[in-house]
């Protein structure tokens, strides 16, 4: 069977690659310690829980609108105002199959082939596969840990060309953890300015899993928000992932658009799972800042035991559950006969010796580094961090 040339930029992520190999050491009986997941280690609060099973007594089990049911996308306009001081109309809001699927409409509608994408490195992903998967151009801009892996406005200003048509970005980011501040945006708006045929995708999927107590959004500067889209879902903030809710507040034109495609693919998103969402974001939000409590005390505890380690530096995280330190110093060392080249033998060297699982930084973009995910227990973490230091003293 001849696939179709598209699938050809579609690569199996490193992350599912690492998730397969780490299963088959298990199925050895190896003690993995798992820091390569990307979801809450949390269940879904058990009153979200219980609005699902309501919404099936009462029989929302029927295809729900396109765009998703009246009362959440009422529930994500109240939300957007009140936790982010943005106005949205319901029309200027689509809900989808998760975030994914929310950026997966946007690059969709608004990239066409020979259209050129900045994608600041470190960045998640899926946003590179999904720009080529549309025949887009991916201008990768690399920032480094001496900046917190955030882009300048300097930066930005030379990467932008006149085919220049989206830029996404993720604020707190997934792979670094790095937060932009709102005078780090405003720095960023002020080059947005100069390009009007730039829109701008804010995935801000990691809001709610925030260190410094306070979220940014670029949609915050008037003169930009005609060009933002804002992404955002239940799966991380509210630990929802396997219930596949995402949305994204947009110009009405842009929502149109992607609610003619939404309805020529998914039909909308799980109707069961949009009802619980409503109460998700309306409800009570104590288990949300429980869980980012939990995950700070291990945040300091990974970065700590991490600056410990010679030869290893680390960034501050102030956001989303990763580390992602900088190991490159110990490229070219050796253990045995194999020798430590880059950041996927790293990952590959703590997986074999050290029964630690990691995802290396090539991954995201940035081959000096690893990503450890801190969604798992202190016990597991601890253990970890035991394990790596030990690993990396063995390396000569
Ligand atoms: N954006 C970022 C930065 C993510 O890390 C993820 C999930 O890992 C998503 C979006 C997708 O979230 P969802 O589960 O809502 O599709």
């Amino acid at each position: 069977m001849q696939l179709a040339q598209r699938l050809n930029s579609v690569t199996e992520p490193q992350t599912i690659k690492m998730a397969k190999l780490s299963r088959e050491l298990k199925a050895k009986g190896i003690n993995i310690v798992d820091l390569s997941i990307g979801e809450p280690d949390f269940k879904t609060p058990e009153h979200i829980c219980n609005a699902a099973i309501k919404a099936i007594n009462e029989g929302y089990t029927k295809y729900p609108p396109v765009a998703g049911f009246p009362e959440l996308l009422e529930a994500i306009s109240i939300k957007l105002k009140r936790d982010n001081n943005l106005e949205y109309a319901t029309n200027e809001i689509i809900v989808s199959t998760g975030a994914k699927q929310s950026l997966y409409n946007a690059v969709m509608s608004l990239v066409d082939p020979g259209d050129e994408v900045i994608i600041p490195t470190p960045f998640w992903v899926t946003y590179a596969s999904q720009v080529q998967l549309v025949g887009g151009i991916v201008k990768y801009v690399h920032c480094g840990i001496e900046n917190d892996f955030k882009i300048t406005p300097e930066q930005l200003e030379v990467a932008v060309s006149s085919k220049t048509r989206l830029f996404i970005y993720s604020s707190p980011c997934n792979p670094t953890g790095s937060f932009y501040t709102k005078e780090e945006l405003a720095g960023l708006a002020e080059v947005f300015k100069r390009h009007p045929q730039i829109t701008i995708i804010s995935d801000e999927i990691y809001e709610y899993i925030n260190y410094t107590g306070r979220h940014e959004s670029i949609a915050q500067f008037e003169e930009l928000k005609s060009r933002v889209v804002v992404i955002n879902g239940m799966s991380k903030g509210f630990a929802m992932t396997g219930w596949r809710i995402g949305y994204m507040a947009a110009p009405r034109a842009l929502a149109q658009a992607c609610e003619r495609l939404q309805g020529q693919s998914t039909s909308g998103a799980n109707s069961i799972a949009q009802r619980a969402s409503i109460t998700a974001l309306l409800g009570d939000l104590a288990p949300t800042y429980k869980m980012t409590e939990a995950f700070k005390q291990r945040r300091d505890y990974v970065i700590g035991a991490l600056k410990k380690m010679p030869g290893v530096k680390s960034n501050q995280p102030e956001g989303a559950f990763y580390a992602f330190p900088d190991i490159s110093s110990f490229f070219g060392k050796h253990y045995g006969d194999s020798v430590i080249s880059n950041a996927e033998d790293m990952s590959m060297y703590l997986l074999h010796e050290a029964h630690v699982a990691s995802v290396c930084g090539s991954a995201f973009g940035d081959n000096n580094c690893i990503r450890l995910s801190f969604a798992t227990s202190m016990t597991n973490l601890m253990e970890a961090m035991n394990r790596i230091a030990e690993a990396l003293k063995r390396l000569g």
